[in-house]
């Protein structure tokens, strides 16, 4: 057999191991909805990632002018991100001109490996914290995750994190429109940035919101995700897009203030008051009500009291 057989065997080999390398397409027809003029969204389900789901759990958005379209958060895995990219083709031609990824949960971004793939030279913004903390070992850690929670379904998605910083007052110009970068310091996460879209009044909130939907804290602060969403309701965008749940008008932003607000100012009067943690619960259960339904209510509630009681604790110290 001749060397040039022998390369052609392996390259077909390594081909064949490679697809092997990924799991199928994301099910189900996600449809894009027009939530503003320009502006659409894909509601994702409000789960954690699973089998069933292959990881799908966030709201994809894009906004699609005659200059072209900015995505913001295309997914948890290169499968969703590619749903993302074929939804969008079917609106339009315009070439991606920018991707946002609102925060380091990998159930967010990891979907910016598909968009690259098509256009390798887009710029992927996110707050400055996210890069070094991907590159610190976050972006593997999150495909691990959702390579455990689906099973395997995100199998192929690799690490492709935001290669522009921008950080609290960057107002970024893409597709026509400007996009206003809104950080708090510590909110959702240490890392969450918010996008006003000035001339259309289009707020996009990442996970500093949750509509219908309980979000699990990490490394942020109750305190400063109240302030983040009260100078998101004094912008003066009339459209707020949360991470997870249904767009809608301002109460998107009151409803989830006013959870967070009940939560860690009750926690609060209890750590005045000498109370421990779990003496706290039942004074707050009955005015957490309105609440109660919502998805990852039950399962976030415990380590949101701990979480607001230690920070109660240090404020007040
Ligand atoms: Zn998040």
């Amino acid at each position: 057999m001749t060397k040039r057989f022998w390369l052609f065997s392996v390259l077909l080999l390594a081909g064949a191991a490679y697809a092997l390398q990924k799991a199928g397409p994301l099910r189900g027809d996600w449809a894009p909805e027009q939530v503003a003029p320009d502006v659409y969204v894909i509601h994702g389900p409000t789960e954690q990632p699973s089998p069933s789901n292959q990881g799908f759990m966030n709201n994809p958005a894009f906004v699609v002018t005659d200059e072209g379209v900015v995505v913001v958060d295309p997914g948890g895995s290169v499968q969703i991100g590619e749903m993302v990219l074929a939804r969008i083709e079917k609106i339009t031609d315009k070439p991606i001109v920018a991707v946002f990824n609102t925060h380091i949960h990998g159930d967010h971004w990891l979907g910016n490996q598909a968009i690259r793939a098509k256009y390798p030279a887009v710029p992927i913004y996110g707050h400055e914290r996210v890069d070094p903390k991907v590159q610190a070992g976050a972006g593997m850690q999150w495909v691990q995750l959702m390579l455990t929670l689906t099973e395997q379904a995100t199998l192929g998605t690799e690490v492709v994190g935001p290669d522009h910083a921008v950080r609290d007052g960057d107002e970024i110009k893409a597709g026509g429109l400007t996009y206003v970068i809104m950080n708090n310091d510590k909110a959702h996460t240490d890392t969450d940035i918010m996008l006003h879209v000035k001339e259309i009044g289009v707020m996009f909130l990442g996970d500093n919101a949750g509509h219908g939907r309980i979000l699990r804290h990490e490394n942020g602060s109750f305190a400063g995700n109240i302030v983040a969403l009260e100078n998101a309701l004094a912008s003066g965008a009339a459209v707020f897009v949360p991470g997870h749940g249904r767009t809608g008008g301002a109460e998107v932003a009151t409803q989830y203030r006013d959870y967070l607000h009940t939560l860690y100012s009750t926690v609060q009067q209890g750590v005045e008051d000498g109370l421990a943690d779990f003496e706290i619960r039942p004074l707050l259960l009955p005015k957490l009500e309105p609440w109660t339904q919502w998805a990852g209510f039950d399962t976030e509630l415990g380590s949101h009291i701990s979480g607001a009681f230690l920070e109660a604790e240090a404020a007040a110290f």
